[in-house]
C-alpha cells in the first residue's frame, strides 16, 4: 500500500469557532488543517456577494490563490422567517461591521419584539466551497478552480433570551428542532452532529474522500 502523507488543507476563515468545528468534523480524514491564523500577512476577503455561494467561492478562490493551498471556505447565516429571511447572508454585518456577537443577538431579539404574533422559526444555512487544483496541476503556476460546493441547513427557532456560553455567534438564541436547549447550551459534540456546517461538511466529505485519493 502506498503511504500518503496528510494533505494540507486551509480553512479559509479567521473565526476560531468555525476552525474548531471543521477540525472536529474532519478529524478522521488524512488532512492537516491550517487556518488563516497561520497566515497573518493575508488580508481578509471582503464578503461583497449577495449570496452564501458567491461569498464562499470568493473566499475559497482568493485564499487558495494567496496560500497555494487547497482551501475550504464557508459562508453562513441565520434566516428568520418573521424577518423575511433576514439577516441571511448579511448575518455578520447585521448590527454594523464592528459589532459584537451580543450586539447582533440583542438586535435580533429586539427586531423580533416587533413581530410578537408571528412564529419564531428560523434556520442556519451554510455554503461550503472547496477551491484548489486537480491532480497533476501545479499550484504555483495554475490558478485555483472551484472543485466542489456543498450546502447544509439546521432548522429551529429563536428563543426569547440568550442562554448558554458555548459555541459562538447566534448560538445562544437558536434552539434546534428536537431540543429544549440553545446551541450554546448543547455540548459541541451534539452541535457538530446536527449543525448546518456539519450537514454541509457531510455533503463535502464524499467529494473530499475521492479527491484525497487523487492528490
Ligand atoms: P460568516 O459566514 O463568517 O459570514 O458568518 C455569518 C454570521 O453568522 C456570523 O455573525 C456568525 O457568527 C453567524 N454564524 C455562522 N455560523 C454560526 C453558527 O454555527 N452559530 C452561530 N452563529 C453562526
Amino acid at each position: 500500500m502506498v503511504f500518503r502523507p496528510p494533505l494540507e488543507l486551509l480553512a479559509g476563515t479567521r473565526n476560531s469557532g468555525k476552525v474548531r468545528e471543521i477540525n472536529e468534523i474532519l478529524a478522521d480524514l488524512p488532512i492537516t488543517l491550517r487556518s488563516l491564523a497561520d497566515f497573518h500577512e493575508i488580508p481578509s476577503v471582503k464578503e461583497v456577494g449577495d449570496t452564501y455561494e458567491e461569498n464562499s467561492s470568493l473566499k475559497a478562490l482568493s485564499y487558495a490563490r494567496w496560500t497555494k493551498l487547497p482551501t475550504l471556505a464557508d459562508d453562513s447565516g441565520l434566516e428568520v422567517d418573521a424577518l423575511n429571511g433576514r439577516p441571511g447572508a448579511l448575518s455578520a454585518r447585521f448590527a454594523g461591521v464592528s459589532a459584537s456577537d451580543s450586539d447582533r443577538t440583542g438586535k435580533l431579539l429586539r427586531a423580533l419584539d416587533q413581530h410578537q404574533t408571528q412564529p419564531r422559526t428560523a434556520r442556519f444555512v451554510c455554503c461550503l466551497t472547496l477551491a484548489g487544483w486537480n491532480r497533476g496541476e501545479n499550484a504555483s503556476s495554475t490558478d485555483p478552480i472551484i472543485l466542489n460546493v456543498a450546502r447544509g441547513e439546521l432548522e429551529g427557532h429563536i428563543s426569547t433570551a440568550p442562554r448558554g456560553d458555548g459555541g459562538f455567534g447566534y448560538d445562544p438564541v437558536f434552539v434546534p428542532n428536537g431540543y429544549a436547549e440553545s446551541l450554546a447550551e448543547l455540548p459541541s459534540s451534539v452541535k457538530n452532529s446536527i449543525s448546518h456546517r456539519a450537514n454541509a461538511l457531510a455533503a463535502m466529505r464524499t467529494f473530499l474522500e475521492s479527491w484525497l485519493k487523487q492528490t
